[in-house]
């Protein structure tokens, strides 16, 4: 497939020495075990014009691995697009398991829909087209919600990721989940200032004071996992 091979979600997101060793770990550890209906929405995607912020598949292995060790049931994810982790989340977790998925453009959504109805994981999505903070905001208002999710990505507005942050830090479990996806920013928060492309700048500033937070929230183990743009792990401990 072209696709495997080169296109936008390639090296764009590869954080490692060379695209020539992103290549490899692509075609020999993720490629081979990726599921049929996750290749055919990431071949699809590919034509998107955003397709860059599609998850990375070598991401998309660790993520589908985590949620089997916490056998997760009950899991949100904010930031959707044509649902590349969201179908690899419906996928993994069982039969009764239930997401809540949210992202304020049902446009991308729908163009992965087909795919996810084909697979026949729909019924395990409530997806909401709406602002993320809330509908979080709307689930801690019944307190039933409260520490019940096994498992959270979030992948949306950089800016929010500290408010996000609180709110999942009431809705998920002891021992639950979080992992918090382009916690790198392409590189950029390792330059300077100066050398930070216009563009980036903002993102940069976000992720920079973001990260350091969660270096300094003892509520939870971090591990960030320098796959595709970065994904940090969090686990929440008390
Ligand atoms: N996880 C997806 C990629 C998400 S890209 C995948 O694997 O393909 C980011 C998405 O977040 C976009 O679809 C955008 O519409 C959505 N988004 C941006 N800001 C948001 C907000 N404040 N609330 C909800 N969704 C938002
Ligand atoms: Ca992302």
């Amino acid at each position: 497939m072209d696709n495997e091979k080169k296109g936008p979600t390639s090296f764009s997101k590869g954080l490692l020495q060379s695209e020539e060793l992103y290549q490899y770990v692509l075609e020999t550890n993720v490629y081979p075990r990726e599921p049929e209906p996750l290749k055919e929405l990431r071949g699809i995607t590919a034509t998107h014009p955003w397709a860059v912020m599609a998850t990375a598949p070598d991401a998309g292995q660790l993520i589908s691995m985590l949620l089997k060790l916490i056998d997760a049931k009950r899991t949100i994810e904010v930031g959707v697009f044509t649902g590349y982790s969201l179908l690899l989340t419906a996928l993994t977790i069982p039969q009764d398991g239930k997401i809540i998925a949210v992202d304020m453009n049902r446009e991308a959504y729908e163009i992965g829909l087909p795919v996810i109805r084909k697979a026949g994981v729909e019924s395990k999505i409530d997806f909401i087209e709406s602002e993320a903070l809330p509908v979080l905001d709307n689930l801690l208002a019944n307190p039933g919600n409260e520490n019940s999710f096994d498992f959270d990505f979030i992948d949306a507005d950089k800016i929010n990721y500290r408010n996000y942050h609180e709110r999942l830090m009431k809705l998920l479990k002891v021992g639950g989940i979080v992992v918090y996806d382009n916690t790198l920013w392409g590189g950029s928060v390792a330059m300077s200032e100066e050398c930070t492309p216009e563009v980036r700048k903002e993102g940069r500033q976000s992720t920079l004071e973001f990260n350091k937070l969660l270096a300094a929230d003892h509520r939870v183990e971090i591990s960030l996992a320098p796959l595709g743009d970065g994904i940090t792990i969090c686990r929440r401990m008390h």
